[in-house]
């Protein structure tokens, strides 16, 4: 920010959502803000610093709508989990955490997103058994110094996994159920308390780092407590995001408790509104997501770590179709093992084409790619000044390499940015006109030291994790028992048709 000249970006393709080519453009940048562009020869300042971008492809950083940034030291752990063995799992693979480990896992986290052309993510991060002011801070920083926007919300709850889930409990022998007590989470009013403390002391720049309020699944928390986390977030203005009918076992507990689906509920608690992000929501109904259009809530849908925990394939058509705000994202890394927006864009667009033969119904590159840019940055509570290179928006733009053999040939930007990029070709990151990867390694990132640094870590979590991950041994065949039990009853939601499965909800709530 010393530098009070403008910057202007030279000769590069810039892409356009709508169109197959990308035209050559100029871009004008002052401060951290995208004030003009044009044709090539646009007049700029006599002293503004110029970025040569010939052979470069030039599109809006992408934004990842939900990922975890604890789950950044857990890539890899696990292989054939449901989400419900993730849950289980959770205690083992995010346990045993200081301070510097959860700067650490959400550092390395942001540095993967920026080299991998992603400027600003929604991050749900977690810290046993509540958020702490110093631990939201330690995340926040780690955006900040690794110069990528970030929405930190703490995730939330009152209840374990083992307590959340109707009949689990009892499930397991009476040597176990004594063990996972000990997984007990704090009280809901001391989590809402250090939730308001971390807002009110709040010290980075909310243009960049910004909190908000994730209570992780609705069935983990008292209906008073999902109530108190909404007034908390309207009150600080700042966003409300949960994972809402992610798994089939989950919609089931929902049934259960609620005699409605979750969405139907929230709707009811007052929880829906454009502040409120649904992460997943790949078993809503038609009537689920008509409620969220009608709010202007957001979708986060995250196709990759649907189909690795086996939750199944999100309708976003559907979703589009009822004018709910869709962005992309990657989860955790310790779900979907790594956070290549990239990745999610080409699995978004292939997910809606496995769905029917009716090719109007699947998604277009060009949808895809408003999705994990504009939808994003509408759910991060960005909107309008993030996802677009055009005048008025920040500067968060990711230059690709056109020599970079995906682009060899270059036939058509939007299908190729969707269907062919992986990352590889990502030359420089720009975010709020500042450049944070240059030549494709982050600016000021020894990445030698950050590697002898995670393995540190790693070595000494395997370690102090190790009672957890005997613990999660002992549970997982319960788990993964019961859980899949209650996966397996009939429930059926209509792709196709306009059709309910009423009875299906009927027949559970009886029982
Ligand atoms: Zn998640």
């Amino acid at each position: 920010m010393a530098d009070k000249r403008a910057t202007i970006i030279r000769g590069g393709r810039l892409i356009n959502p709508g169109r197959d080519r990308a035209e050559t453009a100029d871009i004008l940048i002052n401060g951290d803000t995208i004030t003009e562009v044009g044709p090539p020869g646009l007049a700029a300042p006599a002293d503004a610093i110029a970025i040569d971008a010939r052979d470069r492809l030039i599109h809006p950083g992408l934004i990842n709508a939900h990922m975890h940034g604890h789950g950044n030291l857990a890539k890899g752990m696990g292989d054939r989990w449901t989400l419900e063995l993730l849950l289980a799992a959770g205690p083992w693979i995010t346990g045993g955490r200081t301070l510097e480990d959860k700067y650490l896992s959400t550092y390395v986290g942001a540095i993967e997103m920026l080299l991998k052309g992603c400027t600003a993510c929604y991050d749900l991060t977690v810290e046993f058994p509540l958020p702490s002011v110093e631990g939201l801070d330690a995340c926040g920083r780690a955006y900040a110094d690794a110069g990528m926007r970030a929405v930190l919300a703490p995730m939330v709850a009152e209840f374990s996994f083992y307590e959340a889930i109707p009949g689990l409990m009892d499930a397991l022998p009476p040597a176990l159920q004594k063990e996972v007590e000990r997984l007990r989470l704090a009280p809901g009013d001391a989590t809402l308390a250090a939730m308001r403390q971390s807002m009110q002391s709040w010290r980075f720049d909310r243009a960049s780092v910004r909190p908000a309020v994730a209570p992780t699944i609705p069935h983990h928390c008292s209906d008073d407590f999902m109530r108190k986390c909404a007034v908390l977030a309207r009150e600080f203005d700042v966003g409300l995001h949960s994972h809402v009918q992610e798994s089939k076992a989950q919609v089931m507990v929902g049934l259960k408790r609620y005699g409605k689906t979750q969405t139907a509920h929230l709707d009811d608690l007052g929880l829906l509104g454009p502040d409120f992000t649904v992460g997943h929501g790949v078993w809503l109904d038609h009537d689920d997501m008509q409620r969220l259009g009608d709010h202007g809530a957001s979708v986060a849908h995250n196709p990759g770590s649907n189909m690795r925990l086996g939750n199944g394939l999100a309708d976003v058509r559907a979703m589009l179709e009822r004018k709910v705000n869709v962005g992309i994202g990657t989860d955790g890394a310790n779900c979907s093992d790594n956070l290549n927006m990239y990745e999610s864009m080409r699995l978004a667009s292939m997910v809606s084409k496995t769905q029917g033969p009716d090719t109007d119904r699947w998604l277009t590159t060009g949808e895809v790619l408003a999705a994990a840019t504009e939808g994003s940055a509408r759910a991060l509570g960005f909107g309008e000044k993030l996802g677009r290179v055009a005048s008025g928006y920040k500067a968060d733009i990711v230059f690709l390499d056109l020599h970079n053999v995906n682009w060899l040939p270059f036939n058509n930007a939007v299908n190729q940015l969707v269907h062919t990029e992986d990352g590889a070709a990502v030359h420089s990151v720009m975010v709020g006109g500042r450049m944070v990867v240059e030549d494709r390694r982050v600016v000021g990132v020894d990445m030698a030291a950050l590697a002898r640094r995670i393995e540190e870590t790693r070595a000494r979590l395997e370690g102090a994790t190790l009672p957890n991950k005997q613990l999660f041994e002992r549970v997982e065949h319960v788990v993964n028992s019961f859980c899949p039990g209650l996966a397996k009853m009939p429930y059926h939601v209509d792709r196709f048709g306009g059709g309910h499965h009423g009875h299906t909800h009927a027949a559970w709530v009886k029982r």
